[in-house]
This record gives C-alpha cells, structure tokens and sequence, in this order.
C-alpha cells in the first residue's frame, strides 16, 4: 500500500476525550473515528488490525474442533422470554420493535440463539460435542462508554456455545477453551492470567476471566506471582485430559476484586495487587438455558436429556486497544509480530531523485512479492513528519532510504520495538526482513 493513496488521518495533538493512552493512539494513528458514544467507525489501519486478531482467534479455535458459524445480531425477543432472560437483562438490552410490531432487540450475546440453533439441528447424542462460535458484533448500552473501544456500546466479540452429553464431557470443553484462550492470548504478545470469576447474568458456577494486567485497567485483581511468568502451553493435543494442565494454573491463586478473599493462602511477598482488563471470560452453566428451551438430545439409553453448556467470549475489538496499553512508548504504538497492520513500512527520503525512487520501488516490490504487507512511504513530507508517523502506527519494521545512503547502495534498517538502526546493503535488508 502506498501511503500516498492510504486514508490514514493521523493527529499531532493529544485528543482532548481520551483517557487512556490506547484511546489516545488509535485516535492519533488514525485507527478509529468515533461515530456516537460508544460507537465507532473503523478506519483502515485500524481494521487491518483487527482482522489479524481475528485471524489468530480463529486459527486457536479452529484448532480445537470449534466450528465457525455467524448468528445474526437482530434477535427475536421470544427466545430471550423462553429463557427468562428478557426482563432480567435490564437497561443494557437495545430493544427494537419491527413494523409488525414484534419485539426484537440487538444481541448483546448469543446463548439463546445459539442454543436454538443447537436444539433444531441436533437430536441425537451421537452429533455431540458440539462447539460452535462466531466473530460478531454486539450491542450492550453501557451506562458508561469509556476509554475508546476498550469499553465501547458496539464491539466485536468471538463467541461459542459447547453441547455436551455429561458434565464430565462439558468439563473437557470448558477445559479445552480455557487452554485455547492461553494460546490466543500468547500469540498477541499478551500475558493473560486467568483468574477465578464471577458468572453474572450469563449464570453457572465454574467461571474464569482473562486478565491482562495494566494500570488503566478497570477491575483491580489479585494473584500469585507465579502466575505472571508461567508459559503459555505449546503443541496442546485437544483430545488428550487437559485437566491437569489446567489445574496447574488454577491452583495458583487469581481472583478479581469481586471473588477475592482475605484467606487467600499466598505468601505476603508473593501475592501480586494490580489492576487488569478482562480480554476474556468462560462459563459452565450446565441447562441453564437448554432446559427451559427444550435443546435436548436422545441419550444412549433412549431418554431425552437437556446438554450441559458452556460460553465463551473474547473481546475482539477491546483486544485492540488491550494490546496498545501492553505495548507502546512515548512514540507510538508498538505492535507485535502477527497483529501489526503492515508488517514493515518502507520510507523514500526524497520522493523525486531518481536513484532512491529506484530502490525503493524495488525493495517495495520484492518485499510484496514475497508476501509481506507492505505500507510504502511516497509522499513528499518531510523526513522528521515520516520518522514520527511510521513510529506512531507502530509497525516492526522500517526501511528507510535516502539518497546518501543509496549512492553507497546502502539503506537503514530499523527496529520499532527497540529503536536500533542498521545500515544495511539492500540486500542484507532484504534477507535480513524476509530471513
Ligand atoms: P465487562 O466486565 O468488561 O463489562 P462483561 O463481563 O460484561 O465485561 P462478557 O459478557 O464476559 O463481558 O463478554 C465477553 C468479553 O467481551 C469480555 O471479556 C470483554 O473482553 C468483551 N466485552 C464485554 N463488554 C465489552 C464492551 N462494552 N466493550 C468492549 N468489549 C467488551
Ligand atoms: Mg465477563
């Protein structure tokens, strides 16, 4: 992409609205324009952004034998009036009424649209387990928008809904998007704890959110210190018991400020108090929601049996923001390898002199054709104005050229998360990006 034509509204001056350095950078990175409260368009650079997310997400969750499916975000109020839930979820539910006058209302989550399509689709136990999710958007009307899309009225969210026969076979799946959740977050270059957890209106007993630790977070959250340098898991066998894996990090003490208590049991040095942002939250609720809805199945022995369930979210579009509060300096944003929206940004010096137009569509060109996304710096700003942009965007790389250097047929290698400089012959540049 030639920055010339790209639609990247950068800013120079602090938003006056936001709060949070992330909200501040995805203003002035030109990631997102505020359309009313809580609601925002996505410009771009910052979509690009999200769309990686996205991708890793999926890729974590294709992983364990999740399906993708995409639920409308229009629901019918019937279903949520046969779970109970219609009255219960309060202010926070935008309600519709159609032509027809039926009540309809924007999805602020999917379990009973989900669980309806479970319940017209599967009869038997033999089709079970079942894990369906999708990346969709919501609507909750928080009392509060805040902080950018960190808190936002619309956000993305990948959700599923596990279908088991048994408890036991819900606990795997509970099991299984409790290590998938590790994975994902490590895969963004975050270190998410997951802590003990409150199941509010979604409901249940076994619960557990994702926490990244950060000092703009909005809960405050407890935990033992082991936690925070443990690995994330690699080369996971999803069919295999995960329970002890899973154990080994639950029976290290994490809670948030709602489930913590006094009798915690760790070590005075070793116990952490931060402040955190939940990117992420599971739950077994068991027949919450499929016993009043009748999703039942034929069991083995010829009865009907209501399957145990579970839910799972993931902040997409908070992600964005969570990673820039993880990652950045007095420059910019600093994204991680898998989530950058250009993974090396190339900076002509001198648009116009010959020799350097030359090396730079030539590097531009061979990087692209060996499959990197590219954000090629064309225009006729000054050397200072593109230094500043290419570090606030954030990406990994930056090759710049200048005349001086071409003339020795040399360029700069730059390193966005440690600011070291090299100069390179092209070459060298080239192996050493596509190396
Ligand atoms: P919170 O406690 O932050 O209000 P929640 O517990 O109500 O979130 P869940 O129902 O657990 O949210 O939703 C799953 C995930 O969706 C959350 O872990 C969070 O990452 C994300 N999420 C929830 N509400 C918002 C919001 N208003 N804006 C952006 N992301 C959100
Ligand atoms: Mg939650």
């Amino acid at each position: 992409m030639r920055l010339s034509r790209f639609l990247l509204p950068t800013l120079k001056e602090t938003p006056s609205e936001a709060e949070i350095v992330s909200h501040r950078l995805m203003l002035r990175a030109g990631m997102i324009r505020q359309h009313a409260s809580g609601i925002y368009n996505w410009l771009p650079l910052g979509l690009r952004v999200l769309r990686k997310i996205e991708q890793v997400v999926r890729e974590e969750q294709d992983a364990t034998g999740a399906q993708e499916i995409l639920m409308p975000t229009i629901q019918s109020a019937d279903l949520w009036r046969e779970s109970g839930r219609y009255d219960d979820y309060g202010k926070e539910m935008l309600r519709i009424v159609d032509r027809h006058e039926r009540d309809m209302l924007y999805g602020p989550t999917h379990e009973e649209v989900a669980t309806d399509v479970f319940r017209k689709n599967v009869k038997s136990y033999r089709a079970l387990p079942q894990n369906l999710y999708q990346i969709q958007w919501k609507f909750r009307d928080e009392v509060r928008p805040r902080f950018g899309v960190m808190r936002g009225r619309e956000f993305l969210m990948k959700d599923n809904y596990s279908f088991d026969l048994t408890y036991e076979g819900a606990r795997h799946s509970y099991n299984k998007m409790f290590v998938a959740y590790l994975r994902t977050f490590a895969r963004l270059g975050l270190k998410a704890i997951p802590m003990a957890a409150d199941t509010g209106p979604i409901g249940g007993k076994l619960s557990h959110e994702f926490i990244i630790l950060a000092d703009t977070g909005e809960s405050a959250v407890f935990c033992h210190r082991d936690l925070l340098d443990k690995p994330a898991p690699e080369n996971v066998d999803y069919d295999s018991d995960l329970q002890p894996l899973v154990d080994s990090w639950t029976s290290l003490y994490a809670a948030t400020d709602e489930m913590h208590h006094p009798d915690h049991g760790v070590p005075e040095g070793d116990l952490v108090s931060a402040r955190g942002i939940e990117v992420g939250h599971i739950f077994h609720f068991g027949t919450k929601y499929s016993a009043p809805m009748g999703a039942t199945v034929t069991a083995p022995d010829g009865s009907s049996q209501a399957v145990f369930m579970g839910s799972y979210g993931i902040g997409v579009s908070r992600l964005v923001a969570g990673i820039i509060e993880a990652s950045h300096d007095d420059n910019g944003i600093i994204w991680p390898d898998g989530v950058a929206p250009f993974d090396i940004g190339v900076i002509n010096l001198k648009v116009g002199d010959a020799a350097t137009d030359g090396v730079c569509a030539d590097l531009y060109g061979r990087l692209r054709a060996a499959g990197k996304d590219v954000l090629f710096d064309d225009t006729d700003d000054r050397a200072g104005a593109k230094f500043a942009t290419m570090d606030l965007i954030g990406l990994p790389w930056q090759v710049i050229a200048g005349p001086k250097g071409v003339a020795k047929g040399m360029v700069e290698l730059k390193e966005r998360a440690t600011g070291e400089r090299h100069e390179l012959s092209i070459d060298s540049a080239l192996a050493k990006l596509l190396g």
